[in-house]
């Protein structure tokens, strides 16, 4: 048996194209344009091409990773992985998110398939290396996908706003690929979903999506929160939560924004309401900024 595992490093969603990258390889692997010869990619018209691409190859498979630690799951792949490929040269098994299988069931695949022939390859695809059990691993093949660069993603999702006619604000779509942690996957379903909402993808938008309060609304809670006004900050921080937010996201929020206050990261691009916040609470501000200029430590 060949056991191939594609991983990615981080433990972070997919999208980077592991699970493509998994479907080309088994198709180039059967591609019979290439018999004989190294293969680079699956021509995409010979017969095994034209059968995996319409989804009806019976000799490569997508395996849903959890059903597989049923017992009567795993013995059927098991049994169908011992029996010869009907057309092909390999029979190749896809399974996804494979960290999810229980260390019994990689165990049982490992020993049952360990004698058998070379003509059958498993692509286990996973995002947390760490997660799988290292004996049973041991010996694969490994390729490492990278994070997509989140210039990388806002230029796809650029492209499929002009595709699907859809009017977008440029700092929107910046903050999706943030949000997206490297995955084009993640990007483009909240792109999708944003959609749905309405014709013009707007930061205001997407904050309301992803359940995160905008920076101006942050200040202005901050500001309430240093008035003696407790009154209305309460009331203030339960509206945000009842509308959209959780309340650990507001907590954490709120910390990010003091600590860019304090690290001066906050001046950048000002807008009306940092500066009344700014004008409203200069004393704070400048014991702030004495407190900066005082402790070196915050400059590191
Ligand atoms: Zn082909």
């Amino acid at each position: 048996m060949f056991l191939l595992t594609c991983w990615h490093q981080i433990v972070y969603p997919g999208g980077s194209g592991k699970t493509s990258a998994a479907r080309i390889f088994a198709a180039a692997l059967n591609c019979l344009s290439h018999k004989g010869k190294n293969v680079k990619k699956p021509c995409g018209e010979c017969q095994e091409c034209t059968l995996f691409f319409a989804r009806r190859s019976r000799d490569v498979k997508e395996v849903d990773s959890v059903s597989l630690n049923k017992a009567e799951n795993l013995r059927y792949i098991i049994k169908n992985a011992m029996l010869p490929p009907v057309s092909s040269s390999f029979k190749a098994f896809i399974i996804d998110e494979c960290q999810l299988m229980q260390g019994s069931t990689w165990s049982t695949l490992v020993n049952s398939l360990e004698e058998e022939c070379h003509r059958i390859i498993f692509i286990m695809i996973t995002p947390d290396l760490s997660k799988l059990p290292r004996g049973e691993i041991h010996g694969s093949q490994r390729f490492h996908f990278p994070k997509i660069k989140e210039s990388d993603i806002v230029q796809r999702l650029e492209k499929i706003c002009l595709e699907e006619g859809l009017d977008y604000d440029q700092n929107a779509l910046e903050f999706i690929a943030t949000r997206s942690n490297g995955s084009l996957r993640d990007g483009e379903m909240t792109l999708e979903q944003l959609s749905l909402l309405g014709k013009r993808i707007t930061i205001s938008l997407t904050y309301e999506l992803i359940g995160i309060v905008s920076g101006d609304e942050l200040l202005e809670l901050l500001a309430l929160a240093l008035s003696p006004d407790t009154s209305n900050t309460v009331k203030r921080a339960a509206e945000l939560m009842r509308s959209r937010i959780d309340p650990m996201q507001l907590i954490s929020q709120l910390a990010i924004l003091i600590m860019d206050i304090l690290f001066g990261k906050f001046h950048e691009k000002i807008s009306d309401v940092k500066r009344q916040f700014f004008e409203r609470h200069t004393c704070e501000y400048t014991c702030i900024t004495l407190t900066l200029y005082i402790n070196p430590w915050y400059h590191q």
